[in-house]
């Protein structure tokens, strides 16, 4: 069965590029009839955190990506990595290293200042087998190294970047456990990866350096190698990798901004991948269109308009309750009747829910539209929206009746008919279809606004 996982380490929040690893292992799941795991790789406990692993969880849950599998939590799976450093041991692949933070800096800061690249230098590997186990025994602090072949070449085949080739002259011996005896990440994801039967590794660019270590763990432990594709990182408008500055923003925080799940998954899924099919998809539709083929190798610039873009078509689709429901607390102040009317009219006109609550207050409250432009207005002048007022009378509740009648008496057609009366009742040039605003606005509410109307224009001129 093909497998996928997503492996968080829980140092921090989501964010658009770990969401998008994710969204394409889940949707390379889900292609596939296989499964999605989740595990949290929290073995690095200084920097691990609780809430950072439950912020992940609720993150993914929210974006309707549900694990198959999981979440297994790599701090409580120390007996697993005891067994596989064992089989290490004995096969002579791994041996204790004493050497001080300090002394490894030392050390790399000399390679670097010779133009080396710089590696372990192996000074722990030289060390008699007597000698290493008497510093044990006397209880110095001792990282595991594993002991990688000399010239040799890994090779394998990326799912997105194609063939690769590392030599093994230039990987020194890695630590695969800590001094304080926890697995270092080389290890334990290796591990994990065999031990949970994943397939296929989907992960960022940054990782691609890490992949010939763990084929050569994985080699030497007799374990099934996965199939690696790296992701192109992704990169703000600016084309500098995403960060802060240019954009970046976690889930978290789109929530709190009123990004809707669907429009971030399906931003998400084209975002350094080619689909076929536009518009706003399902989960299933995505990963009915997902292929490893369509993944792009250059790096992916994140595009807030385009991510508008889908956030416009989540908010239209939006049934009558969960629009109400996106507008949030304001929503209350909705007729319990008008509830689906407001929604089908509104929903298609905003894209966060500050933008519905604005509707609510124009078409539910006293206050009174807030843009109003004198100007736009004074254009109809004060006769055109006293025979608006006047019309209104004979013509209540027949949105067509009423404008062609102000038509035939005004002369005004079109934009110049329109325009000024959304103005009136509305503040503002655009929006809703006038006969579903006059629907949903009660009657003393329009000839309210028309005569606020006709007031502004009577007024004389403020001198600036
Ligand atoms: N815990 C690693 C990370 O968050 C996982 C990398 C991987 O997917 O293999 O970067």
């Amino acid at each position: 069965m093909l497998k996928t996982r997503f492996a968080p380490s829980p140092t921090g929040q989501m964010h658009l590029g770990n969401a998008r690893t994710a969204l394409f292992s889940a949707l390379l799941a889900r292609h596939a009839g296989g499964h999605f795991v989740l595990r949290v790789e929290d073995t690095d406990a200084a920097r691990s955190e609780v809430v950072h692993a439950q912020a992940l969880l609720e993150d993914l849950a929210w974006l309707g990506l549900h694990w198959d599998e999981g979440p297994f939590y790599q701090s409580r799976r120390q007996d697993i990595y005891a067994i596989h450093f064992g089989h290490l041991q004995r096969a002579g692949q791994l041996y204790p290293c004493f050497c001080t933070p300090e002394a490894l800096t030392q050390s790399r800061q000399q390679q670097v200042a010779a133009g080396q690249p710089p590696r372990y230098d192996g000074r722990c590997a030289r060390l008699s087998p007597q000698e290493a186990s008497r510093r044990l025994e006397q209880g110095e602090p001792a990282a595991l190294r594993f002991r990688v072949p000399t010239a040799a070449t890994v090779a394998f085949e990326d799912l997105i970047r194609g063939p690769q080739r590392f030599e093994t002259a230039s990987i020194g011996d890695f630590v695969i456990r800590r001094t304080d005896g926890t697995p270092a990440f080389f290890f334990s994801n290796a591990v994990d990866d065999a031990e949970m039967g994943i397939t296929h590794v989907l992960r960022g660019e940054d990782h691609l350096s890490n992949t010939p270590r763990q084929i050569l763990l994985l080699e030497a432990l007799q374990l099934a190698i996965p199939r690696y594709g790296h992701l192109p990182l992704i990169t703000g408008a600016d084309g500098a990798p995403l960060s802060k500055r240019n954009g970046s923003q976690s889930l978290a925080q789109l929530r709190a901004a009123g990004y809707l799940p669907l429009a971030l998954v399906n931003y998400l899924a084209r975002l350094g991948h080619h689909l076929d099919t536009p518009g706003l998809l399902s989960l299933e539709a995505l990963a009915a269109g997902f292929d490893l083929a369509a993944i792009g190798r250059a790096p992916a610039r994140f595009d807030p308009v385009q991510l508008g873009y889908y956030q416009k078509l989540a908010v239209a689709a939006l049934d009558g309750e969960a629009f109400v429901a996106f507008v949030g607390e304001g929503a209350k102040r909705i007729p319990e009747h008008l509830k689906v009317d407001f929604a089908r009219a509104v929903a298609p006109n905003v894209a966060f829910p500050a933008e519905g609550q604005r509707w609510v207050d124009c078409l539910f409250t006293d206050r009174p539209p807030d843009d109003l432009p004198p100007d736009a207005l004074q254009a109809a002048g004060a006769d055109f929206f006293h025979l608006a007022a006047e019309l209104f009378e004979a013509h209540e509740g027949d949105a067509t009746a009423w404008t062609r009648a102000i038509r035939e008496r005004s002369g005004r057609s079109g934009k110049a008919l329109f325009i000024p009366l959304r103005l009136a009742l509305t503040g503002r040039e655009h929006g809703p279809e006038l006969r579903d605003l006059l629907a949903l606005m009660s009657p003393e509410r329009v000839r309210c606004r028309l005569q606020a109307a006709e007031a502004i224009c009577r007024a004389p001129a403020v001198q600036q």
